[in-house]
C-alpha cells in the first residue's frame, strides 16, 4: 500500500507576501534532511506538503526525521487511494485493520478539497461510516468521543485515509529568520538555547571554547556529539572550536581572581562576535539563565554583553533548571550533557566570584592584557568541524 505524509504548515501561513519564500525554504529543508534517511519525493500543493514514501523506505525513520523539522505543525501518515468510495473504504479497512480490530467506537470524518468530487463530505462520511458499522459490529458509531476516527481527505489527484495527525516540531523553517551563533559549552543549557532559537527560524553555527589540556579531548568529543544531536533539529551546523587556553592562562596570571570568570566571559563574547560576523551571523545566543550562577546576575550580564554590538539572545533566561532539563530530555541532549567531562568555565573557577561587578574594575584589570592580540590569535587558530547529521 502506498503511503504518504501530509504535512500541514504552521506560522508560515500567516506570512502574506513572503509566503512563497518561506514555503520554498521549508521544502528545501525537508528534502535536504530526508536525503540522509530515504529516497522520497517531496512536493507541495495548496499549502500541504506531500512526502511520498517509496516502496522499501523506512517509514518510521521518515516520520521521525520530519517530526524534528521546524515549520511543520501537523503530520498525517496516510495511505493513498483512488478517488472512489470503494477504493477509499477498502484502503481504510486494510490500512487501519489493527485499529479497527480493537476499537469499540468510531466515526468517519471527511474533508473534500476537490469540490468536483460528486458527493459532499457528509455524504461520504455517512456512506462509508454506515458500511463500516455494518461490517464491524463491535465498533459502535460515536460522534463525540470515538476511540477511532477514520479521516478521509479527498484532494486533486488522490484521496487519503489516516487515523489522525501527530504534532510536528512547530516554529518557523530554519533559515527564514537569518543566522546566529550559539555559544555551545558542554552543559545542559546551551544546546536547549540553540534548539529554541533554531525553532524561531534561525540557522545556526556553533562556537565552543576549548582549553586543552585543562579540558580533555573527551570534553571536545562531547561537544561534537551534542552538536550532532542538535543537527536533527537545526540542520547543517558548523562547529567552530576556539583555542582558549592561552587566554585563560593570561587572565589567571594578570587579573584578580574574583574577576576571572567575567573577564573570561568577555573574551568569549568578543571572539564569538568576530567569528559570527565572519560566518554571516547577525546575532549571538547563550544558555544563560538569570541568577543561575555568579556570572549570570543582571550586572554580570551587563558587563559581558557590553563588549559586543550584535544582539545577544538568551532564550532560557527566564526558565528554571527543571524546565530547561525537560526540553533537554525531549531533544535528546540531556544524557550527553551530564557526562562528567569538565568545561573550561569550571577550570580556574574563583572561590568568591564577584556577583556585582563594577565596570571600571574590569576595564582596569583588562589593561594588563593585550586584548586585541589575544582575540585575533584565538580567531585565527579556530578549527571548523562539520558535525554529522544524526538521526536519533
Ligand atoms: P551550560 O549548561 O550551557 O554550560 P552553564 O549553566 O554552565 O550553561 P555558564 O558556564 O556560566 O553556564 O555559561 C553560560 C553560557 O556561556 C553557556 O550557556 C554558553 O552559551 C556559554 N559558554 C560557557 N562556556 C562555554 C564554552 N566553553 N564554549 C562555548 N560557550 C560557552
Ligand atoms: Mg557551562
Amino acid at each position: 500500500m502506498k503511503e504518504v505524509l501530509l504535512l500541514k504548515c504552521g506560522e508560515i501561513i500567516l506570512k502574506g507576501l513572503n509566503r512563497k519564500a518561506f514555503e520554498d525554504k521549508l521544502l528545501g529543508n525537508i528534502k535536504r534532511r530526508l536525503k540522509h534517511v530515504a529516497d522520497c519525493e517531496v512536493n507541495m500543493r495548496q499549502s500541504v506538503i506531500y512526502v511520498w514514501i517509496g516502496e522499501n523506505a523506512d517509514a518510521d525513520a521518515i516520520v521521525d526525521t520530519v517530526s524534528k523539522i521546524f515549520g511543520i505543525n501537523l503530520i498525517c501518515r496516510a495511505a493513498v487511494c483512488e478517488k472512489t468510495l470503494e477504493s477509499m473504504q477498502q484502503t481504510a479497512e486494510e490500512y487501519l485493520k489493527d485499529k479497527i480490530a480493537t476499537a469499540h467506537s468510531f466515526k468517519v470524518e471527511t474533508k473534500r478539497g476537490d469540490k468536483r468530487f460528486p458527493m459532499t463530505s457528509i455524504q461520504v462520511s455517512q456512506k462509508i461510516g454506515g458500511e463500516l458499522a455494518y461490517k464491524y459490529q463491535h465498533m459502535k458509531p460515536n460522534m463525540h468521543t470515538p476511540e477511532l476516527t477514520v479521516y478521509f481527505e479527498i484532494r486533486d489527484e488522490y484521496a487519503f485515509v489516516h487515523s489522525g495527525a501527530v504534532a510536528g516540531a512547530g516554529g518557523m523553517p530554519v533559515g527564514t529568520n537569518g543566522k546566529a551563533a550559539i555559544l555551545l559549552s558542554g552543559g545542559i543549557d546551551s544546546p536547549v538555547a540553540g534548539y529554541m532559537m533554531s525553532k524561531r527560524g534561525l540557522e545556526l553555527c556553533a562556537i565552543h571554547f576549548f582549553s586543552y589540556p585543562y579540558t580533555s579531548e573527551r570534553a571536545k568529543e562531547k561537544v561534537i556529539e551534542l552538536a550532532e544531536i542538535m543537527t536533527a533539529y537545526t540542520g547543517r551546523m558548523p562547529l567552530l572550536v576556539v583555542p582558549f587556553t592561552k587566554i585563560q592562562e593570561q587572565i589567571r596570571e594578570h587579573c584578580h581572581e574574583e574577576l576571572f570568570t567575567l573577564i573570561m566571559r568577555r573574551f568569549m563574547m568578543r571572539i564569538a562576535e568576530k567569528l559570527a560576523i565572519r560566518e554571516g551571523c547577525g546575532g549571538l545566543i547563550t544558555g544563560e539563565s538569570l541568577g543561575q550562577v555568579a556570572s549570570q546576575t543582571m550586572p554580570a550580564m551587563a558587563v559581558t554583553g557590553a563588549v559586543c554590538e550584535l544582539p545577544v539572545f538568551r532564550p532560557v533566561i527566564g526558565m528554571d533548571k527543571e524546565e530547561i532539563i525537560k526540553i533537554a530530555r525531549k531533544i535528546g541532549t540531556f544524557e550527553t550533557s551530564i557526562l562528567p567531562y569538565e568545561d573550561c568555565c569550571t577550570v580556574f573557577t574563583p572561590k568568591h566570584p564577584n556577583t556585582k561587578p563594577k565596570m571600571f574594575k574590569i576595564l582596569e584589570a583588562e589593561k594588563n592584557l593585550d586584548v586585541d592580540a589575544l582575540v585575533d590569535e584565538a580567531v585565527e587558530g579556530t578549527e571548523v568541524i562539520y558535525p554529522k547529521f544524526k538521526a536519533l
